[in-house]
């Protein structure tokens, strides 16, 4: 037999001991593999159920709910002076930041402050225009309590 011929006959070996695999498959091995048929439906069960919450969330009707926005502490700098950032309402005394159209401190009921993000200036936050350089503060006053913006979801309105 020339080499052509036997390494036919090494590939027909082969094919053999593969399709004596196929037709006689080994159970021990597949039992091994049981665990996997079982636990992918679940995953995929899982996966599923995962995909259909998100989608459920994402297409929720939402109530449009601002969230009553309270103070933040400032930041310190090295000297732990406390930083706040310009044009937005503050209190020395007590390093708070508030959120926009804030007037009164929540802790001290002291007036705010604010800084000209333009000029620097402080000046109480209840004034709106800088009195140095005219700079108008755009004010958005959030709500304080929760209360929805839109129509009530569903008609059922809280009293
Ligand atoms: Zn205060
Ligand atoms: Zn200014």
């Amino acid at each position: 037999m020339n080499a052509l011929g036997s390494q036919i006959a090494n590939l027909w070996g082969q094919l053999l001991d593969l399709l004596s695999k196929i037709v006689n498959p080994d159970w021990g091995a597949l039992v091994n593999l049981l665990p996997v048929f079982l636990v992918g439906p679940v995953i995929l069960g899982l996966l599923a159920l995962a995909g259909g919450w998100v989608v459920y969330t994402v297409r929720r009707p939402r109530a449009r709910v601002r969230v009553a926005e309270g103070p933040r502490p400032a930041l310190l700098d090295e000297a732990g002076a406390a930083l706040f950032p310009d044009g937005e309402p503050f209190c020395p005394r007590d390093a708070l930041v508030y959120p926009p159209g804030a007037a009164r401190c929540d802790a001290c009921h002291e007036e705010l402050a604010v800084r000209c993000p333009m000029c620097g200036l402080e000046r109480p936050s209840s004034i709106v225009t800088c009195g140095n350089c005219g700079l108008v503060l755009r004010v958005e006053p959030r709500v304080r309590l929760l209360q929805p913006t839109g129509p009530p979801p569903g008609g059922a309105a809280a009293a």
